[in-house]
């Protein structure tokens, strides 16, 4: 469409007009944002039609990706890089008058998502179009995601996200082809030529109206697409109420659940979950039967992933869809549904697995629950055949038991894969948490370890350090990820090295600048950068990561000799509101920033600073100027993690624990190129099996723990009393359940090794190249390839 800048120009112009309606002496920056976008997506559009043409010609295989989160973040530039047409806009923006990097910020995150399994989602979009597979997002349109955060008096404020405030621009509605979803009432049960007929009768209803989003592939003619469903009363409402019933009905889609870890237990929780995923499969169905007659050929055509147990009602709607609707026999029903089926666990946090009291389920989805109900009897029947008389394991195996409907069990019951997101994390599901699933279907279970876009998070967010690789290799690795290995050669290269460092300088230089001007603090970009960020939880220790930076404090103030390279320890973390320990966790770090950053002794030495509101847009700002990625989750506690891969693409050294994605990581890189500490995801394991910990030995023990401790409460902070009581018991009383205290030493022991490592530049550059080097495996492209082949049977 645009091939030189005066094209592009000329159409920008034409198109704020008309859009607009000013001209371009009256416009704004928002107007300009919006132009560009529009333009955007009506140059995609064609392309957009001709790949859902293509699909249905050919009469491909296509998976349906279906997630209650897409972490997007902002798409501007994403789109304009993936299309090739980035330098060209960016010139001929720049003729007038316009920085494209202004006009990015304009756009919103779009932040449907609270971290990883989220933005896991929006990567594998990502590399899907951009591997011209046929994939597509299934989602919620949650007028509002994650909240915003804001840090007053050392603590975390919530406040409601405003995404959609000047709309979104890459969103298409598309109202005729809504869906209703029915909710409560009841089944009615009639006899029809010898065939049993179920009628969901006295059913509350709701429109399900979607939103589709183009998902540009790099440098490809693929455009898949994003759906996102959202909420809105049916045309004409029956109930009485008319005005509670809209509220209730908008409600489905209003909030994301701000907690990514613990089942609310709320009747809209489960309600966002039906509604997805019954609306999703309507569109999914429709779209088969244009191209296909026969439904027992369903799963030839069609796969449905569940990214975690949220979407699983997929399971019971796909058998009610065939069984009710299509008319098939339940066995046949089985087999196209496990075989369309396959399922993504995420965790084995044991509060995080998904369970509902079938007094809610089963009112709120009646046929839902009766067909659940039927696949529970005939899978523990088929248990019983193999485990005659043995009560009790079936009962724990079972979907349904203690008036509880059990969605892990449903998943891997119901699906023809089952796969956890490292090789850790899947070892663990087979040998510990599911290890009883795992000896009845040992083909189901199999690894597919995490990966991220390449794209988003370095071609796009480390511009510089992509341009260096590819002055090197060519382009050729853009492609092909793993080709970065070729960096290697380069490890003497002192050039190649100085370079290096100073793309690392220029980006520490960069975020230092940002954090100026947000907080007025002021750092030394040539002190190790130590970064930790996250979603805030115990499990993933930023409460080591702080005790330690007391140590710190505490050693220079008292030791005269103590020497250390100046660090700058940066957090960013949102903690789910109703998470009282991590909200203690933050004003914890937050009193230790104005304690530290104050104090003339140290202040050379340490800095500490909080970012606001993490995010993905601050994230990619955030992981090119990482010197050290702190990731010090207790061993077996992180599934996988990406951050990890994030902060190695860009050249960070990993100061973490063996635990998720980090063994595959040390794997790679070896022992030379990464600090590993800690307690071992097995000694962990035997703690919690066999006891034998004692935190209070520690405490009593190590004076350097005793005194970080005690400054919880004695008044080392000045106007805090018992603010951290909760803190210090978590610890003492609660017996330090993620081994806080019991890695501290070792946690100790490793930083300054790696304090020591960063003085010798040369070393630590070469450590730096060979993390880079190795992280291509670490491409969300890999991990979609194996999906794709292993699981999904696509092409
Ligand atoms: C990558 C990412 C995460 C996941 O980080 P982990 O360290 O793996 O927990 C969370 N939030 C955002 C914004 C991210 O970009």
């Amino acid at each position: 469409m645009f091939s030189n800048t005066e094209e592009f120009k000329e159409a920008f112009l034409k198109k704020l007009e008309m859009t607009c309606g000013k001209s371009f002496a009256d416009s704004t920056e928002k107007d300009h944002y919006y132009t560009l976008g529009l333009l955007i997506r009506e140059y995609v559009s064609t392309e957009w039609i001709n790949t859902n043409e293509r699909y249905r010609i050919d009469q491909v295989k296509q998976v349906y990706y279906l997630s209650i989160e897409f972490l997007l973040g902002r798409l501007l530039r994403n789109n304009l890089l993936n299309l090739g047409i980035e330098q060209v806009v960016s010139a001929g923006l720049q003729d007038l008058g316009i920085e494209l990097s202004s006009l990015e910020e304009v756009e919103s995150d779009a932040g449907l998502g609270n971290g990883g399994l989220g933005r896991l989602a929006a990567c594998f979009l990502d590399s899907l179009a951009s591997l011209n597979l046929p994939g597509h997002g299934c989602g919620i349109r949650y007028k509002h995601g994650l909240f915003e955060q804001k840090v007053v008096d050392g603590y975390q404020v919530e406040l409601p996200d405003q995404w959609l405030r000047n709309g979104h621009v890459w969103e298409v509605r598309k109202a005729d082809l809504s869906v209703e979803i029915p909710f409560w009432g009841e089944v009615d049960i009639r006899e029809e030529n010898g065939r049993q007929v179920f009628q969901h009768i006295h059913a509350e209803r709701v429109t399900a109206v979607p939103y589709d989003m183009p998902v540009v592939g790099y440098h490809t003619e693929t455009i898949n697409t994003l759906r996102l469903w959202s909420a809105e009363p049916v045309r004409y409402p029956t109930n009485q109420d008319v005005l509670k019933y809209k509220k209730e009905t908008e409600a489905i889609s209003e909030f994301l659940y701000p907690d990514d870890t613990q089942d609310e237990g709320k009747i809209l929780r489960l309600k966002q979950q039906y509604f997805l995923v019954r609306a999703s499969l309507q569109s999914i169905i429709r779209s088969f039967k244009r191209q296909h007659k026969d439904m027992k050929e369903f799963h030839q055509y069609i796969s449905i992933h569940i990214n975690d147990t949220h979407p699983v009602l997929a399971i019971p709607e796909l058998m009610r869809i065939l069984i009710d609707e299509e008319k098939l026999g339940w066995d046949d029903a089985w087999e196209v549904t496990t075989q369309t089926i396959s399922y993504t666990n995420h965790t084995t946090l044991s509060e995080a697995l998904e369970k509902w009291p079938v007094r809610i389920f089963q009112p709120l989805l009646p046929r839902m629950y009766m067909i659940v109900n039927e696949i529970n009897e005939r899978f523990c029947a088929k248990l019983w055949e193999k485990y005659p008389g043995k009560w009790q394991y079936i009962e724990n195996m079972a979907i349904i038991a203690h008036d509880q409907v059990k969605m892990a069990h449903l998943a891997i019951v119901g699906s023809h894969s089952v796969n956890g997101v490292a090789a850790l994390h899947t070892e663990i599901l087979k040998y510990r948490e599911m290890h009883s699933f795992y000896q009845f279907f040992p083909k189901k279970f199999n690894n597919k370890t995490n990966g991220i876009t390449h794209r988003s998070w370095l071609l796009k967010s480390n511009q510089s350090l992509a341009d260096l690789i590819t002055e090197k290799l060519g382009a050729e690795w853009i492609r092909d990820p793993e080709q970065m290995a070729l960096l290697l050669k380069y490890e003497n290269d002192t050039d190649l090295l100085t370079r290096l460092a100073d793309i690392k300088h220029a980006n520490k230089e960069n975020l230092a600048h940002r954090i100026f001007t947000q907080t007025g603090i002021k750092i030394d970009t040539h002190s190790i950068f130590d970064i930790q960020v996250k979603r805030l939880h115990a499990y993933k220790r930023q409460l080591l990561n702080i005790f330690h930076v007391m140590y710190l404090y505490n050693r220079i103030k008292e030791d005269e000799s103590f020497k250390m390279h100046p660090r700058t320890f940066i957090f960013g973390a949102k903690a789910s509101p109703g998470y009282y320990f991590a909200k203690k966790v933050i004003k914890l770090i937050n009193t230790v920033a104005k304690k530290v950053n104050h104090d003339p002794k140290t202040n050379e030495y340490l800095k500490v600073i909080f970012l606001e509101n993490y995010r993905v847009s601050l994230a990619e700002d955030v992981f090119p100027a990482a010197d050290i990625s702190e990731q010090i989750s207790t061993a077996s506690k992180e599934a996988s993690g990406t951050g990890n891969m994030k902060f190695m693409m860009n050249g960070a050294i990993t100061v973490g624990t063996m635990d998720g994605a980090n063994v595959e990581i040390h794997e790679r890189v070896g022992d030379e190129n990464i600090f590993i500490f800690g307690l071992r995801s097995d000694e962990v394991n035997h703690y919690y099996a066999h006891g034998g910990y004692q935190a209070t030995e520690y405490y009593h023990h190590d004076h350097r723990i005793r005194q970080v401790m005690d400054q919880l409460r004695n008044g080392f902070f000045p106007d805090v009393f018992d603010e951290f009581e909760p803190i210090y018991d978590s610890l003492i009383m609660e017996n330090d359940q993620y081994f806080v205290l019991r890695d501290f030493s070792s946690y100790v022991h490793i930083q300054e090794k790696a304090g020591y490592a960063y003085e010798k530049q040369e070393k630590w550059r070469k450590m730096s190249l060979n993390n880079i080097a190795k992280s291509g495996f670490f491409s969300s492209d890999r991990t979609i390839n194996e999906y794709a082949q292993g699981i999904w049977g696509i092409k």
